[in-house]
């Protein structure tokens, strides 16, 4: 060992070191004190950045923590390979998506092996591996038995510049595409569907799970509960075979203020109802509809627009005829796509009605109404009026007694709807799952197999999105014949989504190799569900509801045991750059770690994204700070190199000693539980100064100095493994560092150490109290006078003057 720190030395030689001696490999037969610890699987994106690394750096440390608390921690690695960022940059390039994804996997991977992370590589997992895949194919299978899979005509968001649909959690805010920030449109296409909404109730319960309450209330919000009434309106126009218009509402209480009904312009009875003279009219707003994002089509800033389509549905309740409109604002894929107009109650409608001079009927009359017209809808409770049999009743009953009402006529009933969609899984790209469905002219869609599977992605195919799958246009892939007839036949040429992918990673992680199921059956009922998952809160309604649901199915399936597949998670941060903008190539503002890796090495780079504020904050990442940590790595260092003077040392430097090493020991281990690292790196940073004041101010003794370095060194192991496993062996210690017990504290030890103080009334003795050595003149006053004894001196006399004489006594000067 050299005098100097040179970590590119060290982190190489243990890492192969502890490569060698399969140091971080878990025996998953020894299931006593299990404990699944998972991170997100990173994407096969190219370079590993900043982001992986303030993702798994923490993570890493905290399972450390726990396998030294004596947890047998499995903690796996694997790479989320299939999907658009791969294919799209391998288009750019004109490379293979095959060959693009494995090399930057074979980059990557030895990225994350100089993190020095203890990762089970033994166990791990490629998603586009025909091995992995192939139980995608077979679950969908066993999806489909179950009738979880459909498949049916659908507008589905439509990204020009990805050439593919996307799933409504794939687009943004601004409505635009995940991906690539396109604005997202719509067609029309046969889709592939999970029908995740037969789970909404079941996925609206979080009971037992240690989650974020922002995360939960965003899975909450995207299911989008509410309850109420659909209520049928009869139709009568002339050719069409459907007789009625079954609408969703919340409101059942305003059912007689209805004065036109709205449908979606995609609705399909909208060519079928439109009357001759409004045909024209009708289908130029169609095509300017198909044009707008949801986005916009659901933005309350915008005027509101629509056609009438000459029909009219008739209102059971009133016996009145409604005028059939289109708008924008009603969208297909919410409720029944069919909305009913009320305009006095809703802003929308009421600004819908002003607009296009539909009547205003108020039916909930607001508090001293005059009857004059409304300036806006009324929306608050209040008393039904204009409401024939229900007049007078306050609303909230009037729901009640409308849906009752409704339900007796069998004109509909009550009912809950939900904004959550059936998930669409069919994406028209290259690089993904195959489906495994064989159409057949005369069976239909046939399920393939499952002795056939996997079906294979062929090599050969051409990638380039058109939009339609790739997989179309090779015919070695397309032609196949019929498993039910045996006539030739055409294969599924859609691919699924990825999120499918990472729906179940975390299960094929326990048995990567075994053949005969995606999982092992015996390792599967000893260690799952996953005890802790980290990750990015970016994946809050799209990955961690999806594996909700995809873990319940085959719960039910009986694959796996338990309701849900993650117990606790904690969402880190997001990492920016040095400007406070998300890093991005154009932006010029990336940090490359590798970069900071081989000039100041694994462990400060590790060590400062933990420093740098709450781990669930993330923030702005600059390099300012990191020279301060390297320094600090580099004192703890010397603290190894060059011992104090041991011998006879004073008594109270000893006790002081000793309390440091006990009292950041405590601290230390109440912040690591929490994952607030940067705090317990504070503290240890604390620690290693006062370790430098003790060794320059006089003989040491040796117990208590060995003891402080020792704990201090355990301390580090999660957080700097290689240093601090160097710093073990340099002082003796038995390999590995990373095998040794989390240090406990002694409680006695760690409290500050305590002096009598004298008390005194008017210089008389009158009680001693116990008090914390580096205690202040104000709390001594405040404990003098709180002593029983003191008061009765006291009594009702005043307090004149305090004389405190520090560490010794306080004298109470009373008249
Ligand atoms: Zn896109
Ligand atoms: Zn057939």
């Amino acid at each position: 060992m050299t005098d100097r720190y040179n970590p590119t030395e060290i982190e190489k030689k243990w890492q192969e070191r502890w490569d060698a001696d399969g140091l971080y490999h878990t025996d998953l037969n020894d299931t006593k004190s299990k404990l699944y610890y998972l991170t997100m699987l990173p994407y096969t994106s190219g370079d590993l950045h900043v982001g992986h690394w303030y993702a798994m750096g923490p993570s890493d440390a905290a399972a450390r923590y726990q396998r030294m608390r004596g947890q047998n921690v499995f903690f796996p690695i694997g790479f989320d390979a299939f999907g658009l960022p791969a294919e799209n940059a391998a288009i750019k390039q004109g490379i293979h998506p095959h060959k693009w994804t494995y090399d930057n996997i074979d980059r990557m991977r030895g990225q994350i092996r100089s993190m020095g992370a203890m990762f089970d590589w033994s166990k791990e997992v490629i998603t586009s591996d025909p091995e992995y895949y192939r139980w995608n194919q077979w679950f969908f299978l066993k999806f489909y038995e179950k009738g979880l899979v459909y498949r049916a005509l659908a507008p589905a968001n439509w990204c020009p510049s990805c050439q593919t649909v996307l799933a409504n959690e794939q687009v943004l805010a601004d409505g635009t595409c995940e991906r690539c920030d396109t604005p997202v449109t719509h067609r029309d296409l046969e889709q592939w569907f999970l029908r995740i909404t037969s789970y909404a109730d079941e996925l609206l319960d979080f009971s037992g799970l240690d989650w974020p309450d922002r995360i939960i209330a965003m899975q909450r919000n995207w299911i989008g509960r509410s309850e109420g009434v659909e209520i049928a309106f009869s139709l009568a126009v002339p050719g069409v075979e459907q007789k009625e218009l079954r609408v969703f509402t919340t409101r059942p209480d305003t059912i007689f203020g209805v004065t036109f009904m709205v449908l979606a312009p995609e609705h399909p009875l909208v060519p079928r109802i439109t009357t001759p003279d409004r045909r024209a009219e009708v289908e130029a707003y169609i095509e300017q509809a198909r044009r707008q994002t949801e986005i916009e089509r659901l933005s309350t800033e915008r005027e509101k627009s629509g056609v009438f389509t000459g029909a009219y549905c008739h209102n059971l309740l009133s016996g009145e005829d409604i005028p059939i409109w289109i708008a924008d604002y009603a969208l297909l894929w919410y409720g029944t796509g069919a909305v009913m107009g009320v305009p006095a109650h809703d802003q929308r409608d009421f600004e819908f009605a002003e607009k296009y001079g539909l009547p205003i009927r108020v039916v909930i009359a607001p508090p001293d109404w005059d009857r004059d017209p409304l300036e806006q809808a009324y929306v608050d409770p209040g008393i039904m009026v204009n409401s024939a049999q229900f007049n007078g009743l306050l609303n909230e009953g009037g729901k009640r007694a409308v849906a009752d009402y409704v339900e007796s006529k069998a004109w509909g009933g009550r009912t809950v709807s939900y904004r959550l969609r059936d998930w669409l899984i069919s994406r028209q790209r290259y690089w993904g799952t195959p489906i495994p469905i064989v159409h057949c002219s005369a069976c239909g869609a046939v399920p393939v197999p499952e002795e056939e599977l996997p079906i294979l992605l062929p090599q050969g195919a051409e990638f380039k999105p058109t939009g339609e799958s790739p997989l179309a246009r090779h015919e070695g892939f397309v032609n196949t014949a019929c498993p039910r007839c045996h006539q030739p036949a055409r294969r599924e040429t859609d691919t699924m989504d990825t999120f499918m992918d990472s729906n179940w990673y975390f299960i094929r992680y326990l048995s990567p190799q075994y053949h005969q199921g995606p999982v092992d059956p015996k390792l599967a009922q000893a260690w799952l569900p996953v005890d802790q998952y980290t990750g990015g809160a970016e994946h809050a309604v799209m990955h961690l509801l999806y594996a909700r649901f995809f873990w319940k199915v085959i719960r039910d399936l009986g694959l796996v045991q338990g309701n849900e597949p993650f117990l606790r998670l904690f969402n880190q941060g997001q990492i920016l750059g040095p400007d406070g903008q998300r890093m991005s190539k154009s932006r010029g503002n990336v940090v490359a770690p590798d970069k900071q890796v081989a000039r100041y090495g694994a462990d400060t780079f590790r060590c400062y994204l933990m420093f740098i504020g709450p781990w669930d904050e993330g923030g702005p990442f600059g390099l300012e700070g990191i020279s301060g940590v390297w320094r600090w790595l580099n004192r703890v260092w010397n603290l190894v190199l060059s011992q104090p003077d041991f011998g006879p040392a004073d008594p109270a430097l000893t006790r002081s000693l000793r309390r440091l090493t006990h009292r950041t020991i405590h601290k230390a281990t109440e912040d690591i539980e929490g994952f607030r690292f940067n705090t317990l790196i504070a503290a240890l940073m604390e620690m290693t100064n006062g370790l430098m004041q003790a060794r320059s101010g006089g003989p040491v003794e040796r117990a208590a100095w060995d003891e402080a370095m020792q704990s201090l060194l355990l301390m580090l192991a999660p957080l700097a493994p290689h240093i601090a496993e160097e710093l073990w062996a340099h002082s003796g210690r038995p390999y590995s560092v990373h095998q040794q017990a989390w240090p406990a504290w002694d409680p006695g030890l760690a409290r500050q150490e305590e002096i009598t103080l004298v008390v005194q009334v008017n210089g008389k003795l009158r009680d001693r109290i116990q008090v914390s050595a580096d205690i202040d003149e104000d709390r001594a006053r405040e404990l003098a006078l709180a002593s029983p004894l003191v008061q009765k001196f006291i009594d009702q006399k005043q307090v004149q003057r305090v004389i405190y004489v520090p560490g010794k006594l306080v004298n109470l000067v009373v008249r």
